[in-house]
């Protein structure tokens, strides 16, 4: 009795909370249905937390949104426990995403990367921003082609979808290279699109930006990340350098599509999740944590990416939002919480 009482206030919640905040349920029932918001932006630090504790807040999520780098691998490397605590999440029957700013690679390669380091993953489960290009252009019905200042991960994915482009690899900078004329440019395109990309050159930017100077074309980039979180003291720029570089000499603004940006996050609202049972982890709070906030997730920092200690101090300081629920040196530490 005592848990279909509680099966009913969670439908009650979730469909019509005005019923619920009516209803008056003893205090444990009434704790557990709303345990999502024991932390509320405290960036309070889950080791410190009662065994109870964790295990109220394990309770409190259906399904995990994750980002990548970071927090689940850097570079070629798995973090220390970090697939143990996915796999973990998937044995509970939590629903999991994986989600990225990395545009570097198509979904199913993503899959195969994280199978490789351990992770239990399906390509339906990746939402790459290689993939909301696509999904995006697909979806405005899009039939020109892109000029691609990008990798091959958007390349491919646009090509699934039945979208041309060009511009993937070396564009050589040449002595005269100021002498470009407007015949070097494809009339057939309407879109530039901005993504990783290590072949980054002045005449790249030259040509998108020319393609810009038409207000017909769309301009949309995949993320603003500032760096890729590496070991190490060697700094390894992200998107947003790429993406800043053009629209400065476009003298325009992208549409950009990743974390923490609205069309990322309405793709994930379309997903059907219940927010306020949704857990978004990352390692950056510009982008993971500021896009868990706007979308009234849950939220947990960990400190094995792109954060370190002394940005967490200046948080907690600060209190600058957006702020975590809770934070761990990484996600495999959960496990340990747990342990008997
Ligand atoms: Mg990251």
């Amino acid at each position: 009795m005592h848990k279909l009482l509680s099966q009913i206030l969670k439908i009650n919640s979730l469909h019509c909370p005005k019923v619920y905040g009516k209803v008056i349920v003893p205090y444990k029932i009434r704790d557990f249905s709303t345990s999502g918001t024991m932390f509320k932006s405290a960036v309070f630090n889950l080791q410190e937390a009662s065994k109870d504790q964790v295990q109220e807040f394990l309770d409190s999520f259906d399904t995990v949104l994750t980002d990548c780098d970071g927090v689940l691998w850097i570079d070629n490397n798995a973090i220390a426990g970090a697939a143990d605590a996915m796999n973990y999440f998937r044995k509970l029957g939590k629903k999991i995403f994986y989600v990225t700013n990395n545009s570097t690679k198509i979904r199913s390669e993503f899959a195969l990367k994280a199978t490789q380091l351990g992770f239990i993953a399906s390509p339906e489960e990746i939402l790459s921003t290689a993939y909301l290009v696509a999904h995006y252009l697909k979806g405005i019905g899009f039939t020109k082609k892109v000029y691609l200042l990008g990798s091959n991960g958007i390349g491919e994915e646009l090509k699934a979808v039945g979208i041309r482009h060009y511009g993937v690899g070396p564009d050589h900078v040449k002595p005269d290279f100021k002498s470009m004329q407007p015949s070097e440019l494809d009339p057939e395109v309407g879109a530039v699109v901005v993504g990783f990309d290590e072949h980054v050159s002045y005449p790249k930017f030259m040509k998108a930006a020319s393609y810009l100077a038409s207000e017909e074309c769309l301009f949309i980039a995949t993320n603003t990340d500032e760096r890729f979180p590496k070991a190490g003291s060697i700094v390894v720029p992200g998107t947003g350098t790429l993406v800043r570089a053009v629209e400065t000499c476009s003298e325009r603004k992208a549409l950009v599509l990743g974390k923490p940006h609205s069309y990322v996050r309405k793709y994930l609202e379309s997903c059907g999740l219940n927010p306020a049972r949704t857990l978004m982890i990352g390692d950056r709070c510009n982008t993971d944590i500021e896009l868990g906030v706007r979308c009234g997730f849950q939220t947990l920092l960990v400190m094995s990416g792109v954060t370190n200690i002394k940005e967490l101090e200046k948080l907690r300081t600060d209190k600058t939002p957006p702020l975590p629920d809770v934070v761990l040196p990484k996600l495999g530490d959960l496990l340990t919480l747990i342990q008997p």
